[in-house]
C-alpha cells in the first residue's frame, strides 16, 4: 500500500499526507493489462513446475473451483518440501481468536522467502493457503488473471484466492488482505535490491485469515462471509511505471459486471497488522467511503479494550480498499498499522529488511484478530 495526496470530501481531515500517483490512477488498470481467463485446460500450474492443480471447474461465478473438493485438491508435488499446516482444535476447546496460533501461521509464511506475484514463493503460499483453508472447511476458488511483469515485461498469471463459508447464505461479507510481497526491499537504503520478506506487509494479512478461518464454520448468523486475497498488490519495480492493486482492481471491475453473482454489504480489509508496536488510527479514505463500518469497528475495539486501535484520524492510504469502494461500490475498511514500528520513530521498517517477524508479534496479530471477530459476531447479532 502507499500513502497518498489526494482531495476527498472537504469534511475529511488531512493529515501528514504522502506523496504518492493520483488516487484515479487505480482506474485504470483494466483491458488490456488484465482480463478474465476463462478456460486454461486442466493444468493451472506455474510454470516453473513447482505444483500444479487437480482437475478445475468453473462456475457461471466466473471463479474456478478445484473439483472433489477435499479428497482431489493437490497433486502434492511439494509435499514433503512444504508441510501443509496442522494446527486444528475442536470447536469446543477454544472460540476466541489465538494470537499465537496466527503467529505461528505468520512464521510459515515467513520460512517460505519472499512471495512476490508469479513467483515460486508465492506458489507455495498458494499451496498452503488452499491446504489450510479446506483442511478446516473452507471452500477454496481462485481468480486468474494475466498482467505484465515488470521484470520481463511478458504476461503472467496472477491469482486472486477466494475462501468461501456458509455459501449457501445469501447476505454477505467480504474480509480480505493481499498475499502478494513486494519484489525488492526498495525502500531499504542500504540495499534497495535486497530480498524483502514482508511479514508484516504482505504477511500478516495471510496469517490473520488463517486464524480467522478457524472460527467461520461455527459462525452462527445471517451472514455468509468470504476471505480473498489479492495478488499484485505491490507488483512493482518502477514507479509510475508499474501499477498497484492488480487483484483488487480486476476483483472490483469483475464484480462491477455481475461477477461473481454474489453481492457483498460491506469489506474489511487487513494489511499491516503485526507490527510489535500496534497504533491503528482512523484511514481516512475508509471514513470518506464506508464511515458507518469504519467506526462500528473502532466501537467494537472500544467495547473489547482494544486501545491500540486510536479513534483518530491519520491520513489517507491508498490501498486495496480503494478499488472495492470506487469500482466494486462495496463499502470497505482498511485496518492498517501504517507507522512501523511506530508514530515517534515514523514507518521507517517499510519496503525495507526491517518488515521481518522480529519486528512482529502474537499480541498484535491477536488484538486485531480479536476485533474483526468481535465485529464478526456483533453483526451476526444485531443483523437479523
Ligand atoms: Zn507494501
Amino acid at each position: 500500500m502507499r500513502g497518498s495526496q489526494v482531495s476527498v470530501a472537504s469534511n475529511l481531515r488531512v493529515t501528514q499526507m504522502r506523496v504518492g500517483e493520483p488516487i484515479d490512477l487505480i482506474r485504470v488498470v483494466s483491458s488490456p493489462i488484465c482480463f478474465l481467463v476463462l478456460f486454461l485446460g486442466s493444468d493451472l500450474g506455474f510454470s516453473d513446475g513447482a505444483f500444479v492443480f487437480g482437475a478445475q471447474r468453473q462456475d457461471s461465478s466466473g471463479l474456478k473451483e478445484t473439483a472433489g473438493g477435499n479428497s482431489n485438491r493437490l497433486i502434492p508435488q511439494e509435499s514433503k518440501q512444504l508441510k501443509p499446516p496442522i494446527r486444528l482444535i475442536s470447536k469446543d476447546q477454544k472460540t476466541s481468536f489465538d494470537g499465537n496460533r496466527s503467529f505461528d501461521y505468520l512464521k510459515d509464511i515467513c520460512k517460505i522467502g519472499p512471495r512476490p506475484s508469479a513467483s515460486k514463493g508465492m506458489g507455495k503460499q498458494k499451496k498452503y493457503i488452499q491446504t489450510h483453508f479446506e483442511s478446516i472447511g473452507g471452500q477454496f476458488l481462485q481468480q486468474e488473471f494475466i498482467a505484465k511483469s515488470p521484470y520481463s515485461g511478458k504476461n503472467v498469471k496472477l491469482h486472486n484466492l477466494l475462501i468461501r463459508w456458509h455459501p449457501e447464505r445469501t447476505r454477505r461479507i467480504l474480509i480480505c488482505c493481499h498475499h502478494d510481497t513486494r519484489p525488492f526491499a526498495d525502500a531499504d537504503k542500504r540495499n534497495p535490491r535486497a530480498k524483502f520478506i514482508g511479514a508484516n506487509d504482505g504477511g500478516s494479512g495471510v496469517a490473520l485469515l488463517c486464524e480467522l478461518g478457524h472460527h467461520m464454520e461455527s459462525l452462527d448468523g445471517v451472514f455468509g462471509i468470504d476471505f480473498v486475497f489479492f495478488d499484485g498488490e505491490e507488483f512493482v519495480i518502477q514507479r509510475p511505471r508499474d501499477r498497484m492493486f492488480l487483484g483488487s482492481t480486476f476483483f472490483a471491475e469483475q464484480y462491477s459486471r455481475g461477477i461473481p453473482k454474489w453481492r457483498y454489504e460491506c469489506a474489511v480489509l487487513v494489511d499491516m497488522v503485526a507490527d510489535k508496536d500496534l497504533q491503528i488510527p482512523l484511514e481516512g479514505n475508509s471514513l470518506h467511503f464506508a464511515r458507518g463500518l469504519t467506526e462500528e469497528i473502532w466501537d467494537v475495539a472500544r467495547e473489547i479494550g482494544v486501545k491500540e486501535f486510536v479513534p483518530e484520524e491519520f491520513k489517507f492510504i491508498r490501498d486495496d480498499h480503494l478499488p472495492l469502494n470506487e469500482i466494486a461500490k462495496i463499502p470497505t475498511c482498511d485496518i492498517i498499522d501504517f507507522n512501523f514500528p511506530n508514530p515517534t520513530a515514523g514507518n521507517i521498517y517499510w519496503h525495507t529488511r526491517e518488515d521481518k517477524i522480529e519486528n512482529c508479534s502474537a499480541e498484535s496479530l491477536g488484538k486485531v484478530g480479536a476485533v474483526v471477530l468481535a465485529w464478526l459476531h456483533r453483526k451476526q447479532r444485531t443483523e437479523k
